[in-house]
């Protein structure tokens, strides 16, 4: 599980040049290899070997400056809740603004660490400018040019520094994030699971921040619930704004093995909903669908069946994900729910024998070899399972440059098909022997 790092502070300032330089090259692989849209405003990051989530909360601003002005503390405040730590970007070239001093008033009483990165510090003599931002109460600060790069290597150094390490939880209990737009169910889901009280078995402290994980005991099955507190922390923001679920959803699907997604099924699989798919798919966590509400919603013979074609079109190409139809309301179905993100979580961690995995998998591709590529014959020699969190298979063979995303694809169904690997995303590379 990754830190999360907020960069906040006014329109023009550079946040998305810099969000843009920090996670560039490994979205650009990302992308290549999922072929999604990608969410420009919330990326993966890494620097000396530590891994973090970049959220340029200014992407997330809809509509004009004023608006903005209204919704800054909002954001500065929800930052400060989600994030381990904050860069906060100002601009040399327009000085210290009065918005900028509202944002570094609400950052000089919080307790995580803040960076104030001065940008557009592209010459020497915008270097001496910059001592003016001492005036904003933030102590020492970094001066960066976010188009040419200088000054970045000193910020990240000092960042990644004070993140947090991956926090192990001292148990193997499976941990799940119900997530969801808001209104979906996820509160009432939660109360149904837990009913009361008297289930929590621990609280998990967190690092830096309060109590994510929440020990239950619930069904038979003992599982951590994360980020429960952020829940019901949640009558604070209560607006249906993007921002505000995606920031959250981050949050909890950073800390988590598998991702209960909840849905209202009057409103559907729709762009918001899948954005969060997207998110824990590319987190590389196991995700169960529930389709709630299913109450509300006038059934026919096919009813299901129909709806569940529809999601799995919008999920296209992971559509190997259950999905459940349940109503929180009569409590139908929550048992199942918890079954099957326990079955998920087990598959996620599934590790297949390399023998065994040979034994199946040869004959499969001696059936069906990689298409040949310019006269050259393709040979795929041996595969395995990599030791990771999630699955990852490796292949081995001649010219591995030469096998194709069709193949690649090919070859993750006959996975899927052989050991069951339902929920879970997965990725299939070629190397080279
Ligand atoms: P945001 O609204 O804070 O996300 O700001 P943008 O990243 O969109 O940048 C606003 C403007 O500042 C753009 O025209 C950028 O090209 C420019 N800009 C960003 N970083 C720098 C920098 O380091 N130096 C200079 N001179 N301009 C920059
Ligand atoms: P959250 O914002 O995702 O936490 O959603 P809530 O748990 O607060 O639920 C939003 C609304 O949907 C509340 O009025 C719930 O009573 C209602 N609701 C939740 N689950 C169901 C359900 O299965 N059927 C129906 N009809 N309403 C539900």
């Amino acid at each position: 599980m990754g830190a999360i790092v907020a960069i906040v502070g006014r329109p023009n300032v550079g946040k998305s040049t810099f969000f843009n330089r920090l996670i560039q090259r490994r979205e650009a692989i990302v992308d290549a290899v999922s072929g999604v849209t990608r969410d420009r405003h919330y990326g993966k990051s890494d620097w000396n070997g530590k891994e973090f989530s970049l959220i340029d909360t200014g992407g997330y601003v809809l509509g004009s400056d004023d608006v903005f002005e209204k919704e800054i503390d909002k954001q500065v405040e929800l930052a400060i809740d989600e994030a381990d730590a904050i860069i906060f970007m100002v601009d040399v070239e327009s000085g210290v603004t009065g918005m900028d001093e509202d944002v570094a008033k609400l950052l000089r009483r919080v307790d995580k660490p803040v960076f104030l990165a001065i940008n557009k510090v592209d010459n020497a003599q915008r270097e001496a400018d910059a001592v003016e931002f001492y005036a904003l109460g933030l102590g020492e600060y970094y001066t960066l040019s976010s188009i040419n790069g200088s000054g970045t290597g000193e910020l990240l150094d000092a960042l990644v520094e004070v993140l947090p390490e991956a926090q192990d939880t001292d148990d193997d209990l499976p941990r799940f994030a119900v997530v969801g737009r808001p209104n979906a169910g996820k509160s009432s889901f939660i109360n149904a699971l837990i009913g009361e009280e008297r289930y929590i078995v621990t609280d998990i402290a967190g690092t830096t921040r309060d109590s994510i994980d929440t020990k239950y005991n619930r069904f038979g099955f003992e599982f951590n619930l994360v980020d429960t507190a952020g829940i019901r922390r949640k009558a604070k923001v209560k607006e249906d704004l993007e921002f505000y679920s995606v920031m959250r959803s981050v949050r909890a699907i950073e800390h988590c093995d598998v991702c209960i997604l909840l849905l209202d099924a009057t409103r559907g699989f729709d762009g918001q909903v899948q954005n969060i798919f997207w998110l824990a798919q590319r987190n590389h966590k196991g995700i169960v669908i529930l389709v709630n509400k299913w109450d509300l919603v006038e059934k026919e013979t096919n009813s299901v069946r129909d709806y569940e074609k529809r999601i799995r079109e919008a999920m296209e190409p992971f559509v190997d994900v259950p999905i459940l139809f349940i109503s929180v309301l009569n409590k139908q179905r929550i048992f199942k729910a918890i079954e099957t993100a326990v079955e998920v979580c087990k598959n996620r961690s599934k590790k297949i024998v390399t023998r065994k995995l040979n034994d199946i998998m040869l004959p499969i591709i001696e059936n069906r070899p990689p298409p040949g590529y310019k006269g050259k014959y393709v040979k795929i020699k041996f595969c395995t399972q990599l030791p990771t969190p999630y699955p990852q298979f490796a292949f081995f063979c001649n010219l591995p440059q030469y096998v194709r995303e069709p193949y690649k694809r090919f070859l993750e169904n006959q996975l899927r098909k052989e050991f069951d690997f339902t929920g879970v995303p997965m990725t299939v590379f070629m190397r080279k022997k």
